[in-house]
């Protein structure tokens, strides 16, 4: 048996009809930007979320450059990030001429520990970006509490966490501004790439749109100094319909979650991150487990045609393009280790209970 970490052409089959008609009807219109299919995305977004404002941008890294930018963040601030998450996190803040001051995480969440935080806050602190890691919801009353303390702007960077909530409230909802990505194999997902950012606060929206835009509502007017970075109507058109089967996606992975740590608790060579119970639903974007074994177990496994990725093999501090910060190896100590020890083992709404069992058996026979 063949078990793929990701699948995109199931979902491309699935759903190939609408898909196609999406593609007929943003040529019929042939308005390819800003038209019809953004705004009614945005929308039906901005409902599915239960927030004010999306508005649909190019990427998720552009995402929280625009973000930043909104916030006035720029040169000489301090922004707080995890110290491990994808690197879009920190270049974003390096984008802007700010200054990432990286907290290390928790083994328990795989996100930043909220305990680490005050004693990095200065004078020049600014705003603190919370990665919901993995598809978990950061519980996010601690870090709005420290935020009101020091007047500090939060950003949630929600790009793993489509539809993840705590207390029903969903990722993304809790901040100043949030930002998403539908990279195709994130949890909503278009056929390219894709981002927004969202907000409740109406004055925001407007300069976000600005931004996106050329800094310009009215063509050549431009008020602010802005990017080129739109969703395009034929992605948005795509991940319209998507986006109408993203509940039952995320279902999908929970239940899968639910058996793999049903099966693999108690294996002595596995460590499972405490299952997040209610209030938190978690939608399991990644599902990652540590072993001290990792790179013999990754090897195991594609010896029997399991697929499985590393997210993410070397933390941002470690990484040839942040050298000039002077961080090193000793730096971020949970971080580093979680890096040397974390597998992604497959999880997404394309496995049969067949491969999973397999995963499960295979696993099982590690020795
Ligand atoms: C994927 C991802 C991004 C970047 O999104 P792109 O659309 O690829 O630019 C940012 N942050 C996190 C945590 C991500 O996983």
């Amino acid at each position: 048996m063949h078990v793929p970490f990701l699948s995109l052409s199931e979902i491309y089959k699935d759903l190939q009809n609408e898909l196609d008609l999406v593609w007929d009807q943003v040529n019929r219109n042939s308005r390819y930007i800003l038209g019809e299919f953004v705004e009614k995305f945005e929308h039906n977004f901005a409902n599915f979320l239960k927030v004010k404002q999306v508005i649909g941008v190019g990427n998720g890294l552009d995402a929280l450059i625009i973000a930043l930018k909104a916030l006035d963040i720029t040169l000489d601030d301090e922004v707080i990030v995890p110290a491990h998450t994808f690197i879009a996190t920190w270049l974003a803040v390096t984008y802007v001429g700010a200054k990432v001051i990286p907290v290390d995480i928790s083994y328990d969440t795989f996100c930043m520990d909220p305990n680490l935080i005050e004693k990095n806050i200065t004078k020049k602190t600014k705003a603190i970006i919370i990665v919901h890691l993995y598809g978990f919801c950061f519980p996010m009353v601690s870090i709005n509490k420290i935020a009101e303390k020091y007047k500090l702007k939060i950003i949630e960077d929600v790009a793993q966490a489509h539809g993840a909530s705590y207390y029903g409230k969903m990722a993304g909802t809790f901040s100043d501004v949030a930002t998403f990505s539908f990279y195709p194999g994130k949890n909503l997902g278009a056929l390219g790439d894709g981002g927004a950012v969202v907000t409740n606060s109406d004055k925001l929206a407007g300069k976000i749109r600005m931004l996106r835009n050329y800094g310009s509502i009215q063509r050549y007017e431009h008020i602010l100094k802005g990017f080129n970075s739109r969703l395009d109507e034929l992605q948005a058109g795509i991940l319209d319909v998507k986006l109408k089967f993203i509940k039952q996606w995320n279902n999908r992975r929970k239940e899968i979650a639910l058996f793999y740590y049903k099966e693999l608790t108690g294996l002595s060579y596995i460590i499972l991150a405490p299952y997040p119970t209610a209030p938190e639903q978690h939608v399991w974007h990644l599902f990652v487990i540590r072993t001290k074994n990792r790179d013999k177990l990754k090897e195991y496994m594609s010896k029997n045609n399991i697929e499985t990725l590393i997210h993410y093999p070397c933390p941002p501090h470690l990484q040839p393009a942040y050298q000039d910060l002077g961080y090193q190896e000793g730096s971020f100590k949970v971080a580093e280790t979680v890096s040397q020890e974390i597998l992604s083992i497959p999880i997404g709404p394309h496995l049969t209970n067949n491969q999973i069992e397999y995963v499960v058996d295979i696993l099982k026979k590690f020795r």
